[in-house]
């Protein structure tokens, strides 16, 4: 099998590709194969110093681009993103590791935002206040600035088109830090909103070390709104930087789904589902099902289906034909995850199928893990990989103290046939999204953001679109 992967790995700043010169590099990692595969220049002071320089005159101009103008250059950067997206997929499995057929749905989920936010521009209204004394108030919506954004190696693409379709429809320039792990795809959908005619001062690619470019571009006065994808405990360091200079903040943390499963479900075909959802990028996604409370009656049952279905699943490179689950993105979470495992085991918890890393590359076998106990460590802290975790419930009440308990609200997802119970539940799950015998919960014309500490503020949907502007009233005598 070939490795398609690209060599020429580079900063975008200030209108030219950066590598070389001097630059310090990262090396990046084939997951499948767990050895280096590519160089990629970090970021020094002087390069973030520059792109601040050109970002701030980015928004002067690009602001003022009208908002039809800026929509055709976002649906062009679209159809450039479906066109190149058997590309992009390549490298983006290569250097994450999901399989072929998911990297292809990010990319193209990717393009969604561009046209989505090329349309929803165009309705920021305002309003007008009329006094009966011939005075005027006016509201209008305005971009907020120049801003910086900052996404994570799970989805490299879409987390990062998330952020840049909105905040460019807005009028914003927007310097952008991906993951380092992933950065030949990200570069690739940058390349598109440039091919696109993008301005090269309003978007602009930098990767480095994360703590060093944070510090510096949260620090700058230039910037004007922060936009971060990624750990609570990063999220949480990233908000403390921005209230020095009082940021604006959007921030997407972690999840830790509960998914209930009533008893009056068709098993067979709900088990199907929840067991290609709980693998999908081997299960690193901040919405990915992960305490499964079961209904009583049925709980047997599922544990057998679900770990028949997780047994079978087609673990391997994601570049081979029919492969259904990659590895693991980076050798810290299977580490992580055998640290959850034993210490789920060790409080009596039963380990039904899985439960070990192998092979060369960052490989996990599926794995479920029953009657885990609340002091169980996974039950507290996101595992954030191909791990399923269930307890049996009696009651519709017991269900939902059990699903809210615990810090996160990102994600809930619930199963039933019965729509009393489906329109309680949605009512009672504490979650920014919860899905009702659905997982289709991330999609560019709707909401998603968490409560609690899943963070707060909104990606998709017109919120998304309000979250890159300031609201103004002029009062005209
Ligand atoms: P991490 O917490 O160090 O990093 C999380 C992300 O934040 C990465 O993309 C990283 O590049 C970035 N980051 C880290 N420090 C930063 C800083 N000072 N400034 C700016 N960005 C910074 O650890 P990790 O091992 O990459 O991931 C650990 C956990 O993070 C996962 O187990 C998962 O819980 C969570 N995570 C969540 C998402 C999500 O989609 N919400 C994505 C990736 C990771």
């Amino acid at each position: 099998m070939t490795q398609e992967y690209t060599s020429d790995l580079a900063l975008f700043i200030n209108g030219s590709w950066r590598s070389g010169q001097g630059r310090e590099t990262l090396r990046v990692l084939n997951p499948a194969l767990g050895s280096g595969i590519a160089d990629l220049p970090v970021a020094t002071a002087a390069d973030l110093e520059e792109a601040l320089a050109a970002a701030e005159q980015g928004f002067k101009e690009w602001r003022m681009v009208d908002v039809d103008t800026r929509g055709a250059i976002l649906r062009k950067a679209a159809a450039l993103i479906r066109e190149r997206a058997p590309a992009m997929a390549l490298l983006l499995t290569t250097e994450q590791g999901k399989p072929k057929a998911e990297a292809l749905g990010e990319i193209m989920g990717a393009a969604s935002f561009f046209d989505f936010y090329a349309e929803e521009a165009k309705r920021a209204y305002g309003r007008v206040l009329v006094r009966p004394t011939g005075q005027r108030a006016m509201v209008l919506k305005q971009p907020v600035g120049p801003v910086a954004v900052f996404t994570p190696w799970n989805f490299p693409v879409y987390m990062l088109a998330k952020k840049l379709a909105p905040a460019l429809a807005a009028g914003c320039s927007v310097i952008a830090k991906p993951a380092e792990e992933c950065p030949a795809s990200s570069s690739a959908l940058m390349r598109c909103l440039l091919d696109a005619g993008v301005p090269a001062n309003a978007a602009q690619l930098v990767f480095g070390v994360p703590d060093m470019i944070s510090r510096t571009l949260i620090a700058s006065p230039i910037i004007r709104k922060i936009s971060f994808t990624g750990s609570a405990a990063v999220g949480k360091h990233l908000m403390r930087l921005a209230a020095d200079g009082l940021k604006r903040i959007t921030m997407e943390l972690g999840g830790h789904a509960p998914v209930l499963v009533f008893d009056d479900v068709d098993l067979p075909k709900v088990l199907d589902v929840l067991v290609a959802q709980k693998f999908r990028n081997a299960g690193q996604v901040c919405v990915a099902p992960t305490r499964f409370y079961v209904q009583e009656r049925i709980y047997e049952a599922f544990l057998t289906g679900f770990a028949e279905r997780a047994a079978a699943l087609k673990v391997g490179n994601g570049l081979e034909d029919g492969v259904q689950m990659g590895p693991l993105a980076n050798p810290r979470r299977p580490a992580a995850l055998t640290s959850l495992i034993g210490n789920a085991t060790a409080h009596g918890s039963r380990l039904l199928t899985g439960g070990a890393a192998y092979g060369e590359g960052f490989f996990f076998q599926p794995t479920l893990i029953a009657d885990v106990p609340n002091e169980a460590a996974i039950m507290n802290t996101e595992p954030f990989g191909p791990v399923a975790v269930t307890r049996p419930f009696a009651t519709f009440d017991d269900a939902i103290a059990e699903a809210n308990r615990g810090p996160f609200g990102l994600a809930a997802f619930a199963f039933t046939n019965d729509l009393r119970t489906a329109n309680l539940v949605g009512d009672a799950l504490e979650a920014g999204m919860v899905g009702i015998n659905s997982f289709a919960i991330s999609v560019a014309d709707a909401p998603f953001g968490g409560v609690k500490e899943s963070g707060f503020g909104s990606e998709g949907g017109s919120e998304g679109l309000d979250s890159y502007m300031v609201v103004k009233a002029i009062h005209q005598a």
